[in-house]
C-alpha cells in the first residue's frame, strides 16, 4: 500500500515537473517572441520621419534650367527643415504636415497656393485635404478661391465641423468664419501660369477637344506625410489641380483615400498626378489596403500599385509617404516628382530618378 501511494506520489510530482516545464517553455517562447518583435521595431524604428512632394510630371534636365532646379530644391529643402524642427522638438505629425505645407503653398514654384494653375475663366480654384492617422479624422475642402493656405482650411473641416469635404462657396466662407486668412483672389496670379494657360488653350485648340489633361501643364501639387515621436502619423495634401480645367472640376487631391490616407496602423500618403485616376483606383487606400490585409512591406507595397496597377491602367503620377516605422516611399511613374524626405541623419531631396 505505501508503495503504491509512494509510486502515485512520484508519478504526480513527474507529472507536475512536466507541466511546470512546459508552462515555463511557453512563457519564455512568448517573451521571446515579444522581444523579438520589440527588437525588430526598435532596430528599424525611426523615431520620427518627413515625406515630401510638390508634384510629378513630365520635367526633365531640358526643360529646367540649372537654376530653377537650385531654388526648387531649396524650397523642398525649406520646408524639411520646417517639419523636421517640429517632429524634433516632440511636436505633432499633424503640426508638422500643416506647417511643411504651408512652406510649399507660399512658394510660387508649387501647383498650391500662390503658384496655383488657373481654370479654363481664368480663375484659381484650390483643393486641399489633411488626415490624421490615429484618429482616421479627416478634412477637406474643394474648389476654395480667397483661402491664402488651404491646407489650413482642410485642417479645420476636420477639427471644427462636423463635416469632411466643403466646397466652393461654403468652404471660403467656413474658412472666414474660423478667422482662416483670406486673400483677394488676384494673390494667386502668377505670370508663369497664366502663360501655362493660355499654351493649354491654345493646343486645346489646336487638336479640337475640351479635354483639360494637358501633359506638358498638369502638375505641380504639394503634400507631406509625417510621423512623430509618439507614433501618430498624419498626411496633407494642396493643390490649384489641373491647368485649365472646366466645370469646377475637382480632382483626387481632397479626396480621403485617393490624395490622402493616414492610418495609424499602416502609413500616411500623399498622392500627386493624373487625379481622375487616383480616384477610379482609390490609390492612397489601395496602398494602406495591401499592407493592413497582405502584410505587404510599405515601399512594396507603394511601388506596386503605381507602377504596376496605375501604370498599367494609363494613370500617371506618384506618392510619396511614411509608415509607422518611418520608412519613406517615394514611388513615381513620370519622368520626374519634386520630393524629399528627412529622418535622424538622413535628408535628401530630388527630382529626377
Ligand atoms: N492630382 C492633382 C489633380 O488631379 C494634380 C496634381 O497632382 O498635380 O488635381
Amino acid at each position: 500500500m505505501i508503495k503504491r501511494i509512494q509510486i502515485l506520489l512520484l508519478l504526480v510530482s513527474l507529472l507536475s515537473f512536466v507541466a511546470c516545464s512546459s508552462t515555463g517553455g511557453e512563457t519564455n517562447n512568448k517573451s521571446a517572441a515579444h522581444s523579438k518583435k520589440e527588437n525588430t521595431i526598435s532596430n528599424n524604428q525611426a523615431e520620427y520621419a518627413l515625406a515630401i512632394h510638390g508634384g510629378a510630371g513630365t520635367m526633365s534636365k531640358t526643360n529646367i534650367t540649372p537654376e530653377k532646379e537650385k531654388s526648387i530644391k531649396a524650397a523642398l529643402s525649406k520646408a524639411l527643415s520646417v517639419g523636421e524642427e517640429i517632429l524634433k522638438n516632440g511636436g505633432t505629425a499633424m503640426d508638422a504636415v500643416e506647417q511643411t505645407i504651408i512652406v510649399l503653398e507660399n512658394s510660387p514654384h508649387f501647383n498650391a497656393g500662390k503658384g496655383a494653375v488657373f481654370t479654363n475663366a481664368g480663375t484659381n480654384e484650390l483643393d486641399a485635404s489633411f488626415m490624421d492617422g490615429a484618429t482616421q479624422n479627416a478634412g477637406a475642402v474643394g474648389g476654395v478661391t480667397i483661402v491664402k493656405n488651404p491646407i489650413k482650411a482642410a485642417r479645420a473641416v476636420m477639427e471644427k465641423s462636423a463635416h469632411v469635404l466643403l466646397t466652393g462657396e461654403g468652404a471660403n466662407q467656413f474658412a472666414r468664419e474660423q478667422n482662416i486668412e483670406t486673400v483677394d483672389p488676384s494673390y494667386f496670379h502668377t505670370d508663369r501660369r497664366w502663360e501655362s494657360l493660355q499654351k493649354a488653350k491654345a493646343r486645346e485648340a489646336q487638336r479640337g477637344d475640351l479635354s483639360p489633361i494637358d501633359s506638358p501643364f498638369k502638375y505641380g501639387t504639394v503634400g507631406c506625410a509625417a510621423l512623430d515621436k509618439n507614433g501618430n502619423l498624419a498626411a496633407g495634401t494642396s493643390t490649384g489641380g489641373m491647368t485649365n480645367k472646366r466645370y469646377n472640376r475637382i480632382g483626387d487631391s481632397p479626396i480621403v483615400g485617393a490624395g490622402v490616407y493616414a492610418n495609424n496602423n499602416t502609413c500616411a500618403i500623399s498622392s500627386t498626378g493624373h487625379g481622375e485616376f487616383f480616384i477610379r483606383f482609390a490609390v492612397a487606400y489601395d496602398i494602406s489596403a495591401l499592407m493592413e490585409y497582405k502584410e505587404m512591406p510599405f515601399q512594396e507595397a507603394a511601388n506596386y500599385v503605381i507602377n504596376d496597377k496605375l501604370k498599367a491602367e494609363g494613370g500617371t503620377g506618384g506618392v510619396i509617404g511614411v509608415d509607422k516605422y518611418g520608412n519613406v516611399a517615394m514611388p513615381f511613374n513620370t519622368s520626374g516628382m519634386y520630393r524629399g524626405y528627412v529622418k535622424p541623419g538622413e535628408r535628401a531631396v530630388a527630382i529626377f530618378e
